[in-house]
């Protein structure tokens, strides 16, 4: 049973019910140098099977495979996606499940950027390729690694339904009052200039479960999700659909992350050319890479800055500052543009993890009718109500599960096919 109580750890599963025979997915998630893959099965969200290849491309590959909690480790080089996908093979071949027998029902690929093009999820064929080239400008650092993972995958398991779930479908039910940048008409209307917003498997899956948590309908419910790991973004979701979100035309906007800004003034890049003579590549390596909690902490990693912070460090003390704030400015702005807040949930590496970034950005949300119940929200462990019986408003963590979601997709595509 679900036991919602303050403090309460919540019980049951999210799953919708038993294994039964059913076939798994094979959820593949291709970056340009590496390569993640799990095989899961849709209705339990079991995991079969986890691997990462990685170094695709450069010197000294490196992948893992782990089944039944053991991992088994290949060192090779790995030069291009065709020899990722053929140590892929290899590792189910020698230490299983045997794929033949496990008969994976399709392959779900992640893409990280569909456009306003693709509102759900896809079965791949040509033309769904060639829309994906087409839509590169949008994402140039991950959707050419998502799209040679998807070519490679059609090479070796031609026979396999493969389907796209992308990062931004989710958003796309955002109204236009939500999505529209005040720019010139041209660029919106030439080079589709607007907010796409990301993380939408995650935002999709924990809104459910945290439904599921208070125990309202989804439809009937409003929530704030803040989906917090390396990248991080913020998502209004109102009746189970995104209507406002963090992250904009690119994964840079919104909340302080570990190597990007989130929010910066328009007017950077043109100052910091004038006075520093920085051309447009080194600012776009700068705020891809070099900022966030790396520039402000010197560690990309917030395991790392919490440790430093503890230490006494000032610059990490600053950094966990910027970061909360930023959080309350988006959670204020975003319960406001629900009207009506029934919770918010804290997922990913850091929100499922750091009780004390909770506990910073709850204690400051008493204004939303949230009263954290400090007690929970240190012992959280799973899905755990971490705000007390009496609050207006709940709060949760909900662990996330984007591969689940993925699988779900893509056999719910396939029951409509
Ligand atoms: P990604 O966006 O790459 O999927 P994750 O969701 O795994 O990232 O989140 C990674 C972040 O979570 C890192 O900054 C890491 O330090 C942080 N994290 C993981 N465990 C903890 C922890 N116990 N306490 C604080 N932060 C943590």
């Amino acid at each position: 049973m679900s036991d919602t109580q303050g403090g309460a750890p919540v019980a049951d599963g999210p799953g919708p019910g038993g294994e039964g025979t059913a076939r798994p997915v094979l959820v593949i998630n291709a970056g340009s140098s590496s390569l993640k893959y799990q095989l899961v099965l849709a209705d339990s969200g079991r995991s079969l099977a986890t691997g990462l290849v990685e170094r695709i491309g450069l010197e000294d590959g490196r992948a893992t495979h782990t089944v039944d909690g053991e991992k088994h480790v290949l060192e090779q080089d790995i030069p291009d996606h065709t020899a990722a996908f053929e140590v892929l093979t290899a590792q189910f071949r020698d230490h299983g499940p045997d794929l033949q027998e496990a008969a994976p029902v399709a392959i779900g690929h992640r893409v990280v950027h569909g456009g306003a093009k693709f509102a759900s999820t896809v079965l791949i064929d040509e033309e769904v390729l060639k829309t994906l080239r087409r839509l590169v400008p949008l994402a140039p650092l991950h959707n050419p690694g998502n799209i040679a993972g998807i070519e490679v995958a059609l090479e070796t398991f031609p026979d396999l339904p493969q389907v796209a779930v992308f990062d931004t479908a989710f958003h796309q039910t955002m109204p236009p009052a939500a999505y529209t940048y005040a720019i010139p008409l041209s660029w919106r209307q030439t080079f589709n200039i607007r907010s796409y917003g990301f993380h939408g498997t995650s935002h999709a899956y924990v809104s459910r479960r945290t439904a599921a948590l208070l125990g309202k309908p989804l439809e009937d419910t409003n929530l704030v999700v803040l989906h917090l790991g390396n990248g991080s973004s913020a998502c209004a979701v109102r009746g189970g659909q995104s209507v406002d979100t963090s992250m904009g035309l690119s994964p840079l906007g919104g909340l302080v992350m570990g190597t990007r800004p989130g929010d910066l003034d328009p007017g950077l890049p043109a100052h910091m050319s004038r006075v520093s003579g920085m051309t447009l590549p080194e600012f776009d390596h700068a705020l891809n890479k070099e900022s966030g909690l790396k520039a402000l902490a010197g560690s990309s990693d917030f395991r790392e800055v919490m440790e430093l912070r503890a230490s006494g460090d000032a610059d990490a003390q600053l950094a966990f500052d910027v970061v909360v704030h930023r959080l309350v400015r988006h959670l204020g702005a975003l319960a406001l543009v629900l009207g009506r807040l029934d919770a918010v949930a804290f997922t990913a590496g850091i929100g499922e993890n750091s009780p004390p970034l909770r506990a910073a950005v709850l204690e400051r949300a008493a204004l939303l009718g949230i009263q954290l119940d400090e007690q929970a929200n240190a012992d959280a462990r799973g899905e755990t109500r971490i705000s007390t019986s009496d609050s207006a408003v709940a709060a949760f963590v909900v662990p996330t599960n984007e591969e689940w979601e993925i699988a779900l997709e893509a056999t719910k595509l396939l029951a409509t096919t």
